[in-house]
């Protein structure tokens, strides 16, 4: 750094303040820099870094909110006053980051592991991108009485007028409610009676929800959840709440009454959906209660949207946001209710970059910002149900579907003793059922959890699988768009003819079916039906997925065939037949969930069958008829299930019962991945209550061109890992490209 050299004489008579200024950089925490003024923490401002200009945002020195486990040491590095660098300027048009907000970053960021800074980007991506949030530049009046020298012309008049009525606007508008030319409204500036001043976004949703436009009128049932989350709400202080009510019993009008009194109070409001694909019911459904649509937040918004939602929600403009997990790190001025629907959908892990879990998380900012919390779900999480037998969560039920609708049926395939014929996949009593609703006027659906048309290719003359270069996964067959494609990363190979490894012509196999296949069978057997592919690849953009929403509900289609994505929590109430193409596909592998998450994915598909009037059947095609997830299905009991579950975990203190922390071990060269995974479990902490399991090839031992071994840390629930874990790593040194991931509460096992 080129800074200029002061002799001790001069420093010490040095005006100006010392900073702390977080960057978003992978450092270990903010920091310092100089500039004459004092500035608030939260304050956002351009500084140097090497040879960079970059956004930062004044941060607190020491991170003293934090619970001292979860506190990263002091940095010892402390540098000379006189050798610190100036803020360069203060970016006067992004909000400030408020307090609540800044600590949320922290915690993130300590509960995690992960730089704060890396952190910090997350909030930051909007209002700081591409060389900072372009301030729209417009004119006011400046404040004081005319200079005595200005002489009035009309034009001038006219302009002054123009301002007077409709307040500060650019020089475009202000020209056309004027009449005045630019040079007129130049010629004000320079007088000095105008000045030039930032113009507020555009006005986000000109009417803000009202909390009384349209309340429905609740069951009893319905209406004892709401008044109890209603006064979670008016206790104006943190608590959370369990929204637990079987598919359509109408979780979300009453979770709109705990909308309603946040409103009421002026509070803002955050709702956390799993599928950024469900806003759209989901805003449907909010403007008919509320009589505005609420701003929505995701990855794929634009960049105007993006900018203008981010200032309506830091001056409190912008009352309510739903969106995906990333709206956690908005700069909510006065966020009163958290809201986080389907809560134990693992989508809510953010699994690359900053590792966290959106719902807890979620927790965590209403906690920060003494809001409360209610999760939603059917079928809750253990972590969830063991917060709520602990008394740390509340509990409200709802036992019945909404209205005239009861819950579908729920029957088994046995696949071992009703399968197809070789080279077909549905069983004919599925098919039959499938018939049945047709000739009656409804609607099916057919669900497989898998893109693609043949999960492996296989060569009959050699054996040979076709895998990817780059991952120890097989290449998936996508027959419409005539390519393998790799699902663990982006390479792709033309369809090919020959077996690479033999040179046979013509012998390559697909072997066991996707969604595509399926789509095949179904056009074979049923030529008349109007079909309706929805998944993550064929629907591409919210206006596809809107599209394919309103064909359903309009009845423009007889089945449906999908992926995970026609889980979710849609409303059709013309459907009436739900069959699950392989039940039990999520099973194997030994994930710690595989049995939980199972049951509550099919759960959730079977929950769209008989929404309406009509009852609702599920078929489950499964060849392991007697597992405890197939039975607790058809039996509807979910609570012994889960009893069952925690009965397996809680001895070995598996989570929820105890905590975990994955750390994965990666790089070019296997040997150097196992050296480095072995190194660390030798010198691994050990003490009572904690042990390391591993390290072994990860299930997906290689992945981009990287070789992967996983490590388990295992504690009791009372051990905070975040220390042992920073211990254990910071005497760990990374050679030969060679790389520590760390993932506490690890949702994936691959
Ligand atoms: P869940 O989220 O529990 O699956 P929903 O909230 O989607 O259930 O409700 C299912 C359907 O029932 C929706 O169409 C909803 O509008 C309707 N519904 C639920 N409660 C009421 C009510 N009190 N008045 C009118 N319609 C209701
Ligand atoms: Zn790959």
């Amino acid at each position: 750094m080129a800074e200029q050299r002061l002799s001790p004489h001069s420093r010490r008579r040095e005006a100006g303040h010392r900073l702390s200024v977080l960057v978003p950089r992978p450092f270990a925490g903010p920091l310092d820099y100089k500039f004459d003024t004092p500035l608030a923490p939260g304050t956002v401002v351009r500084v140097p870094l090497g040879r960079q200009e970059i956004v930062g945002c004044v941060w607190e020195a020491e991170p003293t909110h934090l619970p001292v486990d979860l506190r990263p040491p002091r940095s010892s590095r402390h540098v000379a006053f006189g050798s610190l660098r100036a803020i360069i300027s203060v970016e006067t048009h992004v909000p400030a980051l408020p307090e609540t907000l800044r600590h949320f970053i922290d915690w993130v960021a300590a509960y995690g592991l992960s730089a704060p800074g890396m952190v910090l980007a997350i909030a930051l991506r909007v209002p700081a991108q591409g060389g900072g949030m372009k301030p729209m530049l417009g004119w006011a009046r400046k404040a004081g009485p005319l200079p005595e020298s200005l002489r009035l012309t009309p034009a001038r008049n006219a302009v002054l007028a123009a301002l007077e009525a409709h307040g500060p606007a650019s020089t475009a508008a202000l020209s056309t409610q004027s009449g005045a030319s630019a040079a007129v409204i130049r010629g004000l500036a320079h007088a000095g009676v105008l000045e030039e001043s930032v113009l507020e976004g555009s006005p986000m949703s000109a009417t803000p929800p009202e909390p009384d436009y349209a309340p429905p009128t609740l069951s009893a049932e319905q209406a004892e959840a709401a008044h109890a989350l209603i006064e979670a709400v008016e206790e104006r202080a943190f608590n959370v709440t369990l929204l637990e009510g079987v598919t359509g019993s109408g979780k979300t009008e009453v979770y709109f009454e705990a909308v309603a009194a946040a409103l009421r109070q002026g509070r803002q409001v955050l709702v956390l959906v799993p599928e950024i694909a469900l806003t759209t019911q989901w805003t449907e459904r909010f403007a008919k209660r509320f009589g505005t649509i609420p701003a929505i937040w995701h990855s794929d918004l634009g960049q105007k949207a993006r900018r203008e939602t981010w200032r309506a929600v830091a001056d409190g403009q912008q009352r309510v946001v739903v969106g995906a997990r990333s709206a956690l790190f908005l700069p909510f001025a006065a966020l009163g209710l958290v809201v986080v629907d389907e809560e134990h959908e693992s989508t809510y892990k953010q699994e690359e970059g900053v590792l966290y879990h959106g719902r807890d998380m979620a927790i965590v900012r209403a906690r920060l910002a003494g809001a409360a919390a209610i999760l939603v779900s059917a079928t809750p999480s253990m972590e969830t149900l063991v917060n709520v037998q602990k008394g740390r969560f509340r509990h409200e039920v709802l036992e019945s579907r909404h209205g005239p609708a009861c819950m579908p049926e729920i029957s088994l395939i046995d696949m071992c003793d009703h399968g197809p014929e070789r080279g077909l996949f549905l069983s004919p009593l599925l098919c039959e059922s499938i018939e049945d609703g047709m000739k009656a006027g409804e609607q099916s659906m057919l669900f497989l959890n898998r893109r693609g048309y043949a999960p492996l290719t296989l060569c009959r003359a050699c054996g040979h699988r076709i895998q990817c270069p780059h991952c120890a996964a097989w290449m998936v067959e996508h027959r419409r768009r005539r390519i393998l494609a790799c699902h663990h990363c982006d390479y792709t190979q033309p369809l090919m003819k020959a077996c690479p490894a033999c040179e046979a012509e013509d012998s390559l196999v697909p072997i066991g079916p996707g969604i595509e296949r399926i789509h095949e069978e179904v056009q074979a057997r049923f030529p008349e039906a109007r079909l309706l592919v929805m998944a993550s690849d064929t629907l591409t953009s919210p206006a596809a997925m809107e599209e394919a929403v309103r064909k359903i509900a309009q009845k423009e289609v007889d089945l449906i065939i999908g992926t995970q994505i026609v889980a979710k929590g849609w409303h059709f109430p013309d459907l009436t037949l739900v069959g699950v193409v392989d039940a039990d596909l999520g099973l194997g592998g030994g994930d710690l969930r595989a049995a939980e998450r199972t049951m509550q994915l099919l759960h959730q598909v079977a929950g769209r069958a008989g929404r309406g009037s009509k009852p609702g059947r599920v078929m489950l095609q499964s060849y392991v008829g007697d597992h405890p997830v197939m039975q607790a299905l058809i039996e509807n009991d979910f609570i012994r299930f889960m009893e069952q579950e925690a009965a397996q975990r809680r001895p070995g203190f598996w989570p929820p019962y105890g905590r975990l922390a994955a750390v994965i071990v990666s790089a070019p060269k296997e040997t150097h991945a196992e050296a480095l995974a072995r190194h660390l479990a030798l010198n691994g902490p050990h003490g009572e209550g904690m042990e390391i399991l591993g390290p072994a090839p990860a299930p997906l031992a290689l992945l981009r061109g990287r070789y992967r071994f996983r490590l388990l840390l295992r504690t009791r629930r009372d051990i905070a890992l975040q220390p042992v874990l920073r211990h254990w790593l910071a005497g760990v040194t990374c050679k030969n490209d060679a790389r520590i991931d760390v993932d506490v509460d690890p949702v994936s096992f691959m």
